[in-house]
């Protein structure tokens, strides 16, 4: 292995975080949250628009340090998502080869955003081989396998090192309430809420960390019984998160309390974030405002003060022929009247009250 390229590619990805801003930590003013103070660390506002800047960022400083990438290595990921986005970026940037090997029917403005950082795409016709084929695909390379969903909870330094726990703490510093009560995540890889719940507990932190798990989602049934065989065929509706397997980057051990939340209570949230913020994100920020929103509410009926922090995963530009458009809702048979309605009562008056089932 060429050291001197080594010590090259770990100094530009060194530059390119040193050239980068820190991610802005919003006020989310809701009046009806009397006593609750409401915040959405904002993620979409990184070069390659999602939290998986953060994620790719760390995967090839693992994998650089890990010997397992080096000059002219390959680098192969299974994901038709942010994840691809993010590492064609760095791949890129190091002058690495990237291919991202994702199931056939993967939406064309995925693969521009792939192939416009210089990717490749590799399809698949059975999803569920994705992890398989990208292995494979990787050796006949000589390449290497990123494999997010394994290595996502490791290659992130959890005690700190500017990760996205110490950075929500630190904004949070001169705040009313600095230790907020709840930080709220969903779970993709897992590897975001695998991080803030170690810093937690290796801060000591009063912080309570709520994982919100979309319909169709495995990781619910595997909180509750701890069963790594399970899996969930239909997969979730809202991009990024949940899973149709446990994924080994999951870590159950640091989640206080797992929420589910339905694909219509999603998206009903995140068009409802827009009303009282004026900003678009994509419908996994939509999951996590429903949990807060929940939260602060059960917080407002207990005559409790305090503050919570979710994030705001990636910008809802990139979803606006589906979860944007009522046209695209309706073909899908999802219904949100009865959830927007909920969650304006929610921010208006602090008063949570449960949907009629659907
Ligand atoms: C990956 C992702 C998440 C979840 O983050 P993890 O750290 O992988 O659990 C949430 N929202 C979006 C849009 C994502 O791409």
């Amino acid at each position: 292995m060429n050291r001197q390229w080594t010590i090259g590619a770990l100094e530009q990805l060194r530059r390119d975080a040193q050239r980068s801003a820190d991610t802005h930590l919003l006020w989310v003013d809701l009046p009806g949250l009397k006593g609750v103070r409401l915040y959405l660390k904002d993620e979409s506002t990184h070069p390659t628009g999602s939290l998986k800047h953060r994620l790719a960022r760390s995967l090839f400083f693992y994998g650089i340090c890990n010997g397992h990438i080096g000059e002219g290595t390959s680098i192969v990921e299974a994901s038709s998502g942010s994840t691809a986005v993010s590492e064609a970026y760095f791949a890129r940037m190091l002058g690495l080869p990237f291919v991202a090997v994702m199931p056939r029917g993967t939406s064309q403005a995925k693969i521009d955003q792939i192939t416009f950082y210089g990717g490749r795409c590799h399809f698949v016709d059975d999803p569920s081989t994705v992890y398989h084929q990208a292995e494979t695909l990787a050796r006949e390379l000589r390449g290497h396998y990123m494999d997010q969903f394994t290595f996502a909870e490791r290659a992130t330094d959890w005690r700190g090192n500017n990760n996205i726990a110490e950075s929500i703490f630190l904004q949070m510093e001169g705040e009313p309430w600095p230790v907020p009560r709840w930080i709220v995540m969903s779970a993709g890889t897992g590897g975001t809420s695998a991080t803030i719940g170690r810093y937690i507990r290796y801060r000591g932190l009063d912080t309570q960390l709520c994982v919100v798990d979309p319909e169709g989602s495995i990781f619910a049934d595997y909180y509750r019984t701890r069963d790594k065989t399970l899996t969930s065929p239909s997969g979730s509706r809202i991009e990024g998160i949940g899973r149709p397997r446990v994924e080994p980057s999951f870590l159950p051990d640091v989640i206080d309390r797992l929420e589910t939340v339905s694909t219509a209570a999603s998206l009903a949230a995140m068009r409802q974030l827009e009303r009282v913020l004026g900003r678009r994100y994509g419908g996994s920020t939509g999951t996590n405002f429903h949990g807060a929103l929940k939260l602060g509410c059960e917080m407002v009926e207990r005559g409790e003060s305090g503050a919570i922090v979710t994030l705001a995963c990636d910008a809802g530009d990139r979803y606006l022929d589906t979860y944007y458009n009522d046209d695209w809702l309706r073909q899908q048979g999802i219904s949100i009247a009865a959830h927007q309605e909920l969650l304006a009562t929610a921010c208006k008056e602090g008063r949570w009250s449960e949907p009629p089932p659907a």
